[in-house]
């Protein structure tokens, strides 16, 4: 008899997201929980509260450069405790079931092909807008076994230094952590904003969807940030359109919540930069699954590779 379900793990620089899900792509259950120091505790718990005999393996999609072939993560900037961890190991350890490592913009890509908004399209690119950036490449309804680091593209020459070793990155500029990091040094030199009143004295602990609900309530330096991040999406856009000419670019992640500002810049600046040709040719559109996409398509790949 075939086990009726795979655990789908999505490990993320702010959320860790675990799920249970059915060979036909339904989500029984699952949680978020965010991503700490003790990442291993909190994701073997997780996937300990939905193990059963039912449960066929374990996908892993992880933000970061990874080696399937090793079962870990080789960098990740956003990540860092992750990479010290023997990943597939210990978790096959303690569960005995297949168990797979993926980078977390390849599932989400997978999932949409799988039962999201990349069912109808042959060939499509993914980003995840989180965190950082990921990208994912779907060809000809294959998931492109390779590292697809959209978020590492270089937009600048003489750019921000990336931990990935780059400089300016579109990841630096288009980010969650990028819009932030934007926020905070102009707060810390004395910029008037809403987002002051919205940290409650903590600066730091503002999140990108803050900024949002500042430029939602009306403050325009919350609406440039975003804005401006936007813009250099748009550059990552054009970049990839140019590049691949896909039929979709699909979105994915926390910051598509912010479309109506940051993505709809990001595709003006897209429709100004690319090919006109390449430019009518492409859809762009938020993903189905949206949060999901990443556990969905982490458990996908364990039902069909095991
Ligand atoms: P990760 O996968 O890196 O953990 P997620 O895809 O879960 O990240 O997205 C979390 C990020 O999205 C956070 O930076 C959060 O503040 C941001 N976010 C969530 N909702 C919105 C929104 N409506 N507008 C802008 N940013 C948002
Ligand atoms: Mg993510
Ligand atoms: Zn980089």
């Amino acid at each position: 008899m075939q086990k009726k379900y795979a655990v789908g793990i999505d490990l993320g620089g702010t959320n860790l997201r675990v799920a249970l899900v059915s060979r036909d792509g339904e989500i029984i259950k699952k949680i978020k929980v965010a991503t700490t120091e003790e990442v291993l505790n909190s994701l073997s718990d997780a996937v300990d509260s939905f193990f059963s005999d039912e449960v066929a393996g374990i996908g892993i999609g992880v933000a970061g450069l990874i080696s399937r072939e090793e079962g870990k993560v080789l960098t990740s900037p956003n990540l860092h405790v992750i990479e010290k961890i023997d990943l597939v190991n210990e978790i096959k350890e303690k569960f005995r079931v297949p168990v797979l490592i993926e980078n977390d913009a390849n599932a989400a890509a997978f999932g949409e092909m799988w039962v999201g908004s990349g069912r109808k399209f042959s060939s499509f690119v993914l980003f995840t807008l989180g965190t950082g950036i990921g990208g994912g490449i779907i060809y000809r309804r294959k998931l492109l076994n390779i590292p697809a680091e959209i978020g590492h593209m270089s937009i600048n020459a003489d750019g921000e230094k990336c931990p990935c070793g780059n400089s300016g990155c579109l990841e630096s500029y288009a980010s969650g952590r990028a819009i932030l990091s934007g926020a905070v040094s102009s707060l810390e030199k004395g910029r008037e904003s809403l987002l002051k009143e919205y940290s409650a004295g903590n600066i730091y602990k503002l999140t990108a969807e803050d900024v949002y609900k500042a430029a939602l309530d009306g403050d325009t330096f919350a609406r440039e940030l975003l804005k401006n991040a936007g813009r250099y999406l748009g550059i990552g856009f054009a970049n990839v359109i140019n590049i691949m000419s896909p039929e979709a670019i699909v979105l994915s992640g926390g910051l598509v919540g912010a479309w109506d500002i940051y993505v709809q810049e990001a595709i003006r600046e897209a429709s100004r930069r690319a090919f006109r040709e390449l430019y009518d040719k492409v859809k762009i559109v938020p993903s189905v699954l949206m949060d999901d996409a990443g556990i969905t398509g982490s458990a996908g790949l364990i039902f069909h590779s095991t």
